[in-house]
């Protein structure tokens, strides 16, 4: 009993005893001569030197996401035609995307996934370059001759192909032979097929002068104009092609540039908004 009284009569003062040191040592301190107060200060200062490796890590974050850039030009508005290439890349892709850049001209280029697996580092630099990429199957197939979800497996091998090369993640389909069907769009919902209203039929004629004919001559505002990675009269007539459609009026852009906004998925376009 003598035990568990003292004990508590301890713990009743163990709050006072612990109080009244308190007060000294606050008392001992403010005697000190400024030394505690000045350390003080120095530790969160030290805190905020440690933070400033965090604040200089913060520092880039605004760089990887900049503003996205205004659409050079309104193609609901003004008159545009956008170039395409067709089955690169390939051996003239380096050629090809040298003259672009003599002319500075910005195209799109439909891919498929076995040429982009065999030349990833041309696809890089078609989106280094600020070309548009698309897909075009992974080896030329005739889509509408397999199943939708076949189609739409083939599709998507040859974005995650492009994506692996590029790091760009797209979404735009030029079906080969421009041949598709309700049914595969509806299954590859996901996609959106691009198409053309003006072929250059460079595949077929190989004739330089043809090509620059069809595709100065045979553009309307909004037109998406076809030609082949692979032929060498395309790259030939380029410079022709890209006088003769300025001297038209016309505004060279890729084709997502052709709307003034992102082209929702599960749609076919053969030409963009027709200005004017
Ligand atoms: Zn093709």
């Amino acid at each position: 009993m003598g035990n568990s009284s003292s004990r508590g009569v301890w713990r009743a003062s163990l709050p006072v005893l612990v109080g009244v040191l308190g007060i000294g040592l606050a008392a001992f301190s403010l005697l000190l001569p400024g030394k505690p107060p000045q350390s003080a200060p120095t530790a969160p200062v030290r805190t905020v030197t440690a933070t400033t490796p965090v604040e200089v890590s913060k520092a880039p974050a605004p760089t990887p996401s900049p503003e996205p850039l205004p659409p050079r030009v309104d193609c609901t508005q003004v008159p545009c035609v956008a170039l395409t290439f067709d089955d690169g890349p390939s051996a003239y892709s380096e050629a090809l995307l040298d003259k672009l850049d003599e002319l500075g001209v910005k195209v799109t280029f439909f891919n498929t996934g076995q040429n982009t697996a065999n030349r990833p580092e041309s696809v890089k630099r078609q989106v280094e370059s600020g070309h548009a990429v698309g897909g075009h199957s992974w080896n030329h197939v005739q889509l509408t001759t397999i199943s939708p979800a076949d189609a739409c497996a083939d599709a998507n091998r040859t974005a995650d192909a492009i994506k692996q090369a590029s790091g760009v993640e797209t979404y735009l389909v030029r079906p080969p032979y421009g041949s598709w069907n309700d049914a595969m769009l509806a299954a590859c919902s996901d996609k959106t097929f691009i198409l053309w209203d003006v072929d250059t039929e460079d595949w077929r004629t190989h004739d330089a002068a043809q090509i620059r004919d069809h595709a100065v001559g045979d553009s309307r505002a909004g037109s998406i104009v076809l030609m082949h990675d692979t032929v060498a009269e395309s790259i030939e007539a380029l410079p022709s092609i890209v006088a003769g459609l300025k001297e038209r009026g016309f505004e060279l852009v890729t084709v997502p540039e052709l709307w003034n906004e992102p082209i929702a998925p599960g749609q076919s376009f053969y030409n963009g908004p027709r200005a004017g």
